[in-house]
């Protein structure tokens, strides 16, 4: 892809990146993500964010982001993370993966960078977060994994404020530089996208086997907080032979710790011929994650409280009941252990939830623009 608008892009806003390699050819490979683009000069990667500039490869959106927001933690989803609490969310553009079915289009595959309007140092999103009283900055609205040296970056600044660091990624990047993102990252929330290669390789042209490769590394060589999300198209992912396959696998390869969220598809971006998907359906999903072992199986993107409420795997209580992103009952004593029969729920919990509500309140950069 070349033009000049491009180039000019291209140009202006090089960082250098991070894992490629020159080859023999006179191109260069980049190797964050299992794709392996082979890039002329001036060429960008299916990313479209890197590209081969001056015999490298260039993050091209380090520092320009497509918005601000703060949210709850709940909404990422996360709901053993620190309930309550609010997260300091932001993204950058351009996708790894190309989901026919994608929920975030007019993000993940931007290809005007007019969606870039915010500049941001690391050191200023990290100021203004804990300015806003934020316990965390969230990656996300787009795969943070192809803006690896910016959130990166970001973390550290996070860290040194005590700011904890949340990845809402798609899993779809090589070993090495997941040793890397995940060593900075305190929380994580991966898409299981579905349970199939077909459906990787037919609806995002990738595959199953790198995501759960990233799924067990987090969860073994990391203390990364882990939970994960599959969004359920009707007659694509949600047949019950392959949830039942799919919630066996985590609970073998995972543990029964790692919450599910099984969540709703609107018809959007390519797949626009398909329903929504019914109440019905997240909640059998949920029922056959509990039934193969799950202990904490959450439904998403509907109005559901008991599939929104945590519920405590030794007694049965209510834990955290939740009405969307909103807390409604607490009922885990000051070590994260239910109040009633003394089990603990897995998590990172603080001694009181957090009150920030359902509320999302966007965030004007421009005056931490220069922190
Ligand atoms: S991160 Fe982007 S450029 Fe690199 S291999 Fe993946 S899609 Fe290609
Ligand atoms: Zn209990």
């Amino acid at each position: 892809m070349k033009n000049a608008k491009i180039d000019t892009d291209i140009a202006q806003n090089s960082h250098p990146g991070r894992y490629w390699h020159a080859l023999d050819d006179g191109r260069v490979q980049c190797d964050l993500c299992p794709r392996a683009c082979k890039l002329h000069d001036g060429q960008r990667g299916l990313c479209f964010v890197r590209a081969a500039h001056g015999g490298e490869i260039v993050l091209t959106t380090y520092g320009r982001s497509s918005g601000f927001c703060i949210d709850p933690i709940e909404k990422k989803p996360l709901n053993h993370f620190l309930p309550g609490t609010p997260v300091f969310s932001f993204g950058t553009a351009g996708c790894n993966l190309t989901c026919k079915f994608c929920q975030n289009w007019d993000i993940s595959k931007a290809r005007e960078f007019d969606v870039l309007a915010d500049q941001a140092s690391p050191e200023a999103i990290a100021k203004a977060a804990h300015d806003m009283g934020c316990k965390s900055v969230a990656y996300t609205y787009n795969d943070p994994v192809i803006f690896l040296e910016y959130a990166v970056d970001v973390a550290k600044a996070c860290r040194e404020k005590g700011i904890k660091s949340v990845a809402v990624t798609a899993g779809y990047i090589s070993p090495e530089p997941a040793k890397e993102f995940f060593s900075y990252m305190d929380a994580a929330n991966v898409d299981l996208k579905g349970f199939t290669d077909d459906f990787y390789q037919n609806l995002c042209t990738g595959h199953l086997a790198d995501v759960l490769d990233t799924l067990v590394y987090i969860k073994k060589e990391t203390n990364v907080w882990l939970e994960t999300t599959t969004l359920l198209i009707p007659g694509q992912n949600d047949s019950a032979e392959e949830l039942d396959a799919m919630t066996k696998w985590v609970v073998k390869n995972l543990g029964p710790d790692v919450p599910m969220h099984f969540s709703a598809f609107h018809p959007d971006w390519k797949m626009r011929d398909i329903p929504n998907t019914s109440i019905a359906t997240l909640k059998r999903a949920r029922d056959i994650a509990i039934k193969n072992g799950v202990h904490y199986a959450y439904t998403g993107n509907v109005h559901d409280f008991d599939g929104e409420s945590t519920y405590c795997h030794g007694c049965g209580q209510i834990l955290i009941g939740r009405d969307w992103y909103e807390l409604s009952t607490w009922n885990l004593d000051h070590d994260g252990k239910c109040n009633k029969c003394g089990e603990k729920c897995a998590g990172v919990f603080e001694d009181h939830p957090g009150t920030w509500g359902a509320k999302r309140r966007p965030v004007r950069m421009a005056k931490y623009a220069t922190a």
